[in-house]
């Protein structure tokens, strides 16, 4: 019978354990708020829809604007 020695220089390797949807559904919902939240800077922000005055977050954003292919000027 041989016994289980621990050899520091070749480690079990770790076994992934799942994350359990009900764990990681908070996640998902907040993740998907905050890439709401950024579609809405980079696609609305801009004249009437605007919720922060000036041109600031509007030229902050411009190049992804374009990129994403919203309409702007
Ligand atoms: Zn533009």
């Amino acid at each position: 019978m041989t016994e289980a020695v621990f050899d520091p220089a070749n480690p079990p390797a770790a076994q992934p354990t799942p994350i359990p949807l009900r764990e990681l559904l908070p996640w998902v919902v907040f993740g998907g708020l905050l890439l709401l939240l950024a579609l809405y800077f980079v696609g609305a922000e801009q004249g009437a829809t605007s919720l922060v005055p000036g041109m600031y977050v509007h030229e902050f954003v411009h190049d992804g604007r374009h990129l994403l292919g919203f309409p702007c000027h």
